[in-house]
């Protein structure tokens, strides 16, 4: 495994590390999966019982929309989700099944304003650095799947602008909000797949930016979201970034994946 480099959210400083140490002695850091108190540098910052608590997102997967498939394969995966659909991205990959602690975290950071628990969501989005198609590029621009404006500011952040900024930190990649939500939609949780990519239909727009064409045309952008559902959400982003951005890739990458859960 070719994780990329790990460096520190804020490489400025033995200063405050050092008193990051202090804080850690004097304020033990908790375990976000079950508040016992945690050994300093883990990483990722969870204890020992809780990281098995993950459920890794393991092959044979389809290699177009993520999706877990349970069992020995003979030939590629034919996959129930993008049967019969030309979806606009690459590829979409997932570290982890949305399942038990995955799936309370993410929970926690959306609707629960955990913020903090970013930066360990962060961590886990680099299992997809396991991914060959995903550690042999360099040169991805990370780009975070938008809220609405009205969402955001209800939500106070977007969980996906935050995950962006952590794997930017721990990688050294550029982050690049490239897209906007323009119209508001209804939540997609309530709704099966054909009704999500009509929901969905015109919703995002490039960023105004002057200099965001030069920004992203021929480039390989790499979408960044929380959970990966049917693929809607992000087929929609990534027709956008290639036919009015002209970039040159798009890949998913997400925390989590819903659909075929782990087994047991
Ligand atoms: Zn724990
Ligand atoms: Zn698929």
């Amino acid at each position: 495994m070719s994780l990329p480099k790990l460096v520190d959210g804020d490489p400025g400083g033995w200063w405050r590390a050092g008193s990051g140490r202090l804080m850690d002695l004097l304020y033990p850091r908790l375990c976000p999966g079950c508040e016992d108190p945690l050994a300093a540098d883990l990483f990722p910052a969870l204890c020992e019982p809780c990281r098995f608590r993950l459920h890794p997102l393991e092959a044979p997967f389809c290699e177009v929309c993520g999706e877990k498939f349970h069992g020995v394969l003979h030939g590629a995966v034919n996959c129930w989700n993008c049967q019969g659909r030309t979806l606009a991205f690459d590829f979409a990959r997932s570290g982890y099944h949305a399942h038990e602690l995955v799936r309370d975290l993410i929970h926690r950071l959306k609707y629960g304003r955990e913020i903090a628990l970013s930066r360990l969501l962060g961590q886990l989005l680099l299992r997809n650095w396991e991914d060959r198609r995903i550690e042999r590029h360099r040169d991805w621009i990370l780009v975070p799947v938008p809220l609405h404006p009205g969402r955001e500011r209800q939500r106070q952040f977007n969980q996906s602008d935050e995950l962006c900024r952590v794997v930017a930190a721990e990688t050294g990649l550029q982050r690049w909000p490239a897209l906007r939500r323009i119209r508001a939609t209804t939540a997609q949780a309530s709704l099966d797949q054909e009704s999500r990519l009509e929901n969905l239909k015109g919703a995002f727009a490039l960023a105004r930016h002057p200099e965001i064409r030069e920004r992203i045309e021929g480039k390989r952008i790499l979408l960044i979201d929380d959970v990966f559902t049917t693929g809607a959400t992000t087929h929609e982003c990534a027709k956008v970034l290639k036919a009015q951005g002209n970039a040159s890739m798009v890949a998913v990458i997400t925390v989590a994946r819903a659909g075929t859960p782990p087994l047991g």
